[in-house]
């Protein structure tokens, strides 16, 4: 069955082994928990998508620790990319270059680009420099489900399934890495994250956001996925229509049920009395909360009435684009 192990060293050697193995493994990053496989191993790579049930042209990020040569991996790397890596990595920034090869069709979906990833959080680049090739990771919950941001949000997903996970606590990014595309003179977000518009901008002077429309083949597949889905019914108020969600509220308890209200806390401090998902107060506590309470809400509530957090640039982008997939 699949076991939880803290991330000491001989529980990270076990890792590798396991890796190097083709086998699957779920470990922390600083943003959510991963389901790595080794980059360069066709079967490997076509397990997670089999385990995951993920579609087959949504690619994977490859992760490597934060030493790894990207010339083994990618080319045409451009001199802002250079200056964004050296801003913000390792950390919650993925980069999309032109590939190599090196890193498996599977995991690339035939496109002839590869997403790099170097995360921060201590175990995850333990465990990267110890296997020191590409772990190809997509977030480690079924396709659809909200990301895992526990080792116990893995096993839910992946009991039985996978031999391993290593348990770094909770993340406390909260949502997935901005992805950007840096193959162009302009680097463009394909993905909003914890690395923000503004925060690129700073670096490299400009920085376009990329328009995902209905019918039109996305740059990054799996924006156009439903995704980070509860198993429960879900409503989603701007603070304008609170008044909706209360009458919605109210409707559930008069008919037995447990409805919760997920909101910031300055709405949080409106409803008090009532069951409350709370995400917290500042834009990192609420992305860093998201996916935990959305999880919580799926245990505990019949309905999650979301309110949408009032903010629109900077995280909030990430926080909205993820909150209104959940809950629409
Ligand atoms: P996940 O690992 O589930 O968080 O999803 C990874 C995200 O990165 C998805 O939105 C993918 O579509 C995107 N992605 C991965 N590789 C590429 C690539 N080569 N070009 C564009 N987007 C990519
Ligand atoms: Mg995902």
């Amino acid at each position: 069955m699949t076991k939880i192990l803290k991330a000491t060293k001989n529980n990270l050697i076990k890792a590798k082994e396991l890796l190097l193995n083709g086998e699957l493994v779920g470990f922390p990053t600083e943003t959510v928990y991963g389901l790595g496989a080794d980059g360069t191993n066709k079967r490997a790579v076509s397990e997670i998508y089999k385990v995951k049930g993920r579609p087959s042209d949504n690619p994977l990020i490859a992760h490597v620790h934060k030493d790894y040569d990207l010339t083994k991996l990618v080319k045409n790397i451009r001199p802002y990319a250079l200056d964004l890596i050296k801003a913000y990595t390792p950390g919650p920034l993925t980069l999309v270059f032109e590939s190599k090869g090196v890193v498996v069709d599977e995991a690339t979906c035939g496109l002839n680009t590869l997403a790099i990833r170097m995360p921060e959080k201590k175990e995850a680049q333990e465990l990267l420099k110890m296997v020191d090739i590409p772990i190809v990771a997509p977030s480690a919950n079924l396709s659809k489900h909200v990301s895992p941001v526990t080792a116990e949000h893995v096993y839910n997903d992946f009991n039985g399934k996978i031999p391993l996970i290593i348990d770094g606590g909770k993340c406390e990014g909260g949502i997935e890495s901005t992805v950007l595309d840096v193959t162009g003179e302009v680097p463009e977000i394909l993905r909003a994250g914890l690395i923000t518009k503004e925060m690129i901008e700073k670096v490299v002077g400009a920085c376009k956001v990329a328009v995902h429309k209905e019918g039109e083949k996305a740059k990054s597949p799996g924006v156009m996925y439903t995704h980070y889905r509860p198993r429960t019914e879900t409503a989603l108020f701007t603070i304008d229509e609170i008044e909706k969600g209360l009458a919605l509220y109210e409707k559930y308890v008069k008919e037995g049920k447990k409805p919760y209200f997920m909101c910031d806390e300055s709405v949080a401090e409106k409803l008090v009395g009532k069951n409350l998902l709370s995400l917290g107060k500042t834009d990192k506590e609420i992305a860093s909360n998201l996916y935990y309470k959305l999880r919580e809400g799926e245990e505990k509530a019949d309905i999650i009435i979301a309110i949408e957090p009032n903010g629109s640039n900077g995280i909030y982008e990430g926080i909205l684009n993820r909150l209104r997939r959940a809950c629409r």
